[in-house]
């Protein structure tokens, strides 16, 4: 079950790469000791800035030693694992749909802009609505341009439905 879980993750790495979340809220301990992490600050909390430094590929390579946050953190998938509600091939399932879905974003985000995949998919998104205008005009342009406005739909459906926490204190200091 253990190596399940572990093989769940390292091909996944979605709350790692800025798909899921901006940054991760890291104390002062863990900064010092995993030296290679970058941190910002977002509304006055310190967070591991995403993508992480530690990411390869889409395994953390600090795997069995990593900061208090990461260990504590459990998304939607690996807790309905954890339950027995989620077979582990079917969490492997939405892992790869979930990939799929945001490599079919960033293709249709690419045709319009220049996606970044050095920064979290949100600051994507907020980039492109400075370019565009602000939030009304980027609801007009995802209407205009049906391909971009459905791939963004789905994959946000996808995120919040399989990976998002159903309660409020869930998975909160990981924000978005
Ligand atoms: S998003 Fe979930 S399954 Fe993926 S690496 Fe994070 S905790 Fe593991
Ligand atoms: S240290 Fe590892 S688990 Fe934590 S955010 Fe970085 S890659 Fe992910």
């Amino acid at each position: 079950m253990a190596e399940e879980k572990e093989s769940i993750c390292k091909d996944c790495g979605l709350c790692c790469d800025g798909t899921l979340f901006q940054f991760s809220d890291i104390s002062g301990e863990d900064v010092s000791k995993w030296d290679k992490l970058k941190t910002i600050e977002l509304d006055g909390r310190t967070g591991i800035e995403l993508p992480c430094s530690y990411l390869d590929n889409c395994n953390c390579s600090t795997y069995n030693d990593k900061p208090k946050i990461c260990s504590s953190y459990s998304c939607k998938v690996l807790r309905r694992y954890d339950q027995g509600v989620l077979k582990f091939d079917d969490a492997k399932t939405i892992i790869e749909k979930t990939k799929s879905l945001m490599a079919e974003f960033e293709g249709e985000f690419n045709e319009h802009f220049v996606y970044n995949k050095g920064i979290p998919l949100a600051k994507n998104i907020q980039k492109m609505v400075e370019v565009v205008g602000g939030q009304e005009e980027f609801k007009t342009f995802a209407t205009d341009h049906e391909d971009f406005g459905m791939a963004l739909r789905d994959l946000r459906k996808v995120i919040k439905n399989q990976f998002r926490a159903q309660k409020k204190n869930e998975g909160k200091s990981k924000p978005k």
